[in-house]
């Protein structure tokens, strides 16, 4: 797209879906109704197979084209780094980053179109330093070094995720009303009854009866407690916790716990997430974040998700291969978080001409998103912008179709014509802090 002034034009991008057993199956999934203009002319959709996540970045697993060119994004940036901006001071730490050249012409975020119909491995994200430790003990398993802090904001009208520990007190509350926890090994009911006793650090206490249950992952005779409880519960519906949490609370855990009877039956991560985790229900155009030491798994729904640039990720529930436990808890605190404590705010952009843009602050420094929903101006960034139009618009004055990608170079002032819908992850360390989080 050419530039309507002295500045750098808008590059379209291809996009590519993946497939991963728990997304979505065929055109039921937001990832392939944008597939056709996110990847072009190459995507073919294939009724019977789950998309899961449409990857729109440099990172190598999955990288970013350009539109209808062999090229790769990075490539295409690593000879112009005046595109990305002060962004280009984030070096990219995974495979082929070794040498400067590779690690130049990396967008320091990865932004995914993100659909599930069951749940996402149970994981936690180390941070730089003990990804550091992991991949120099095993490289071949532990090629990415980056930290993964990551946000998802609803795009459907509901979508259900588990993400870091609930409050004490509800945890207490919420095992007391699930009788099966006396079948479960003695090191579990040990742990448990310090979590209840209250005695001592909360934080240890969580961390510790947590892991005692995931240490039973894959054990038959577990499995059992396991699916009678999940029989109960589907029988009794939301009374089953009774008065642990509120009314609506309680009818989430039921819904939850169908799902996950359905495609994770007798996984004894069912009572590490159900029981101590937050199960965040969140509508249209809600976010949350997860930081470094916050375990999590999405449920069922359709997000925008997006992370720093990386792929770093211990899986402990709801997999075919778990990660060993141990590794797993060295990554986290067993801090406790209420649900409002990682919501995302929003609020009207400042660099926006006609406020139709709301942006979220995120407190991550990599990056941060923006939610255009009409026409705008908006100043020029930093950094770099992936763009994905939800709706056909007008960019920069040029008809855009429903699932085009778009880079946005740093120092582009971009305009936006009509009643689309965009949503733009971006970097920008002029923005204000309040507007945008940390930068
Ligand atoms: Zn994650």
């Amino acid at each position: 797209m050419s530039s309507s002034r002295d500045q750098p034009g808008l590059l379209r991008l291809s996009a590519h879906p993946n497939n991963y057993e728990w997304g979505k199956v065929g055109s039921d999934s937001l990832a392939a109704k944008v597939a056709p203009a996110a990847e072009g002319s190459g995507f073919e959709l294939d009724e019977q197979k789950p998309y899961a996540e449409l990857w729109m970045g440099t990172h190598p697993n999955n990288p970013s084209h350009l539109y209808g060119k062999e090229i790769l994004l990075s490539d295409y940036l690593r000879g112009r780094p005046k595109l990305l901006g002060d962004a280009v001071k984030f070096p990219a730490r995974y495979p082929g980053s070794g040498p400067k050249e590779n690690a130049d012409g990396h967008v320091p975020f990865l932004f995914k179109i993100l659909t599930c119909k069951q749940a996402l491995p149970l994981q936690i994200h180390p941070d730089v330093e003990l990804a550091k430790k992991l991949h120099s003990d095993d490289p071949d398993k532990f090629p990415d070094t980056n930290h993964k802090p990551e946000i998802a904001v609803c795009l459907s009208d509901s979508f259900y995720g588990f993400a870091h520990f609930r409050p004490l007190k509800e945890i207490q509350g919420l095992i007391d009303t699930v009788p099966e926890l006396d079948d479960l090994s003695e090191s579990v009911k040990k742990s448990l009854s310090t979590l209840k006793d209250g005695h001592g650090s909360s934080n240890s206490a969580i961390k510790d009866a947590w892991q005692a249950i995931l240490n039973l992952f894959g054990q038959d005779k577990y499995s059992k407690v396991v699916n009678g409880f999940t029989k109960r519960v589907k029988s009794e519906g939301p009374s089953a916790f009774k008065d642990a949490v509120s009314s609506n609370g309680a009818e989430d855990l039921a819904h939850a716990c169908k799902i996950l009877d359905e495609y994770n039956h007798g996984d004894v991560s069912i009572f590490a997430t159900l029981l101590f985790m937050n199960l965040v229900k969140l509508k249209k155009g809600e976010g949350i974040y997860v930081g470094a030491d916050g375990p999590h798994a999405w449920l069922q729904g359709e997000i925008v998700e997006l992370m720093a640039a990386s792929d770093n990720v211990l899986n402990v529930g709801f997999t075919p291969e778990q990660d060993n436990v141990q590794t797993v808890i060295r990554a986290i605190t067993g801090k406790s978080f209420s649900v409002s404590d990682i919501s995302l705010n929003s609020t009207t952009f400042s660099k926006s001409s006609k406020g139709n843009t709301r942006v979220y602050s995120v407190p991550f420094e990599e990056f941060s998103i923006m939610h255009i929903t009409g026409p705008d101006t908006l100043e020029a960034l930093s950094g770099p912008g992936i763009a994905i139009a939800l709706k056909a618009t007008r960019l920069q004055g040029e008809g855009v179709p429903m699932g085009s990608v778009w880079f946005v170079p740093a120092g582009t002032e971009l305009s936006i014509e009509g009643d689309g819908e965009v949503w733009m992850a971006f970097y920008d360390s002029k923005s204000d802090q309040k507007e945008v989080g940390k930068n």
